[in-house]
């Protein structure tokens, strides 16, 4: 991996207070303790200056996170701020949470560590999000509390949503107007889910049937041109998209980078090296190694053959699907290797929603080009 800026996703707990039924995790109760991770730290360090890479961006997810408590992230803080300052290297962190565990006790390591800023995720209407005690009534309830806590407190709080069947169904000006007219929020993106993890009834229904998704989405980026472009909401990926279309700019979602395996790394709390938190806990067979049990994690990266066996997929996927003939390849290279695999079982297929991305680009595109 070059380039001056690297991407870890590190998921120091597989813990979660929430049993959401969509879930892809295997839950376990292991946890990265402070001496793991100065290990683990100094390890990534000696990679950036093997690799000459200035910038590191650590994505904190889970499992849920804030089942650890705040004292645990100031003392990762200065461990991280310590390596980073001696090696001379920048760490931005970000901060991925439920924000069920969420209190006033979390303010301070929130506004130090993660610029006063969480990611958070919640769905409209909320099917599938539900507490180990507790339907998605009482989770939505006690999320939208915590969040208007945290907002009350001056966090920033930005949300994923994942459409379900009953999302289709109230139709994408509710969806909007829940968001962003009644919670305030003006930074969300839509995801779509795909059954991984172990199977169950809810993942039974995935993928989303493809045409009433598109027709949806669509809507949901007409609603935002009208209602919130202007007044600076960021609805992704439509925004992304946007810039695309509009400035060239190709800052898009991991789903559409040329390979999102040269892009991001995850590490789970047992020290295990993955392509991202969608794999590492469910999916063994695609694990790169093993941080705590190896001096390089170069060395990693550069002998995995799950890591080339991804690396291969847009060459063997061209060979395969049509991909080589959509308009879009250059933007899209087949998607997603994860939503493939865990609807086909065999990674070099291109991504399950193909035909809802390109009902979005030719909006998008379509959209953009009266804006220009
Ligand atoms: S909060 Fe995340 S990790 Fe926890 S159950 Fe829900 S989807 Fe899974
Ligand atoms: S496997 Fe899918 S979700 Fe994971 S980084 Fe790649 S594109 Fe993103
Ligand atoms: S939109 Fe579909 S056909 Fe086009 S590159 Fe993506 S997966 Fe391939």
């Amino acid at each position: 991996m070059t380039g001056a800026h690297f991407s870890l996703i590190l998921l120091p707990t597989l813990a979660c207070n929430a049993d959401c039924e969509y879930c892809f995790e295997n839950k376990s109760p292991q946890r990265l303790t402070l001496e793991q991770l100065t290990v683990l730290i100094e390890k990534v360090m000696d990679f950036l200056e093997e690799q000459h890479i200035g910038r590191l961006s650590l994505y904190w997810q889970g499992g849920e996170v804030m089942t650890l408590p705040p004292e645990w992230f100031e003392q990762a803080d200065i461990i991280i701020r310590r390596s980073a300052e001696a090696r001379k290297k920048e760490v931005v962190n970000y901060l991925q949470s439920n924000m069920i565990g969420y209190s006033g006790t979390w303010n301070r390591v929130i506004a130090e560590m993660f610029g006063n800023s969480v990611g958070s995720s919640m769905d409209f209407p909320n099917l599938h999000r539900r507490l180990t005690v507790g339907g998605p009534e009482e989770y939505e309830a006690l999320w939208a509390r915590n969040v208007r806590e945290a907002r009350e407190a001056g966090i920033r709080v930005s949300v994923i949503a994942i459409p379900n069947e009953k999302t289709l169904e109230i139709g994408a000006e509710r969806f909007y107007s829940h968001f962003v007219d009644q919670l305030g929020i003006s930074d969300f993106q839509i995801n779509t889910p795909f059954p991984g993890g172990s199977a169950n009834r809810v993942k039974d229904g995935y993928p989303l049937e493809a045409e009433r998704l598109g027709r949806f989405l669509l809507d949901l980026a007409t609603v935002w041109m009208e209602r919130g472009f202007d007044k600076g909401v960021q609805l992704g990926p439509f925004d992304r998209l946007m810039k695309y279309f509009v400035h060239g700019c190709k800052d898009l979602l991991c789903i559409w980078q040329d390979n999102c395996v040269n892009g991001f790394v995850c590490v789970d709390p047992q020290g295990h090296v993955s392509p991202c938190d969608c794999w590492a806990a469910s999916y063994p067979e695609f694990r790169y190694g093993n941080i705590f049990g190896s001096d390089s994690l170069y060395d990693i990266l550069r002998l995995s053959d799950a890591r080339q066996r991804l690396r291969e997929r847009p060459e063997l996927l061209i060979q395969r699907e049509d991909c080589i003939d959509c308009s879009y390849l250059g933007i899209c290279h087949g998607g997603c290797p994860v939503r493939a695999y865990t609807v086909t079982g065999d990674l070099n297929r291109k991504d399950p929603y193909c035909s809802v991305y390109k009902t979005l680009f030719e909006g998008m595109e379509r959209i953009g080009a009266c804006r220009t």
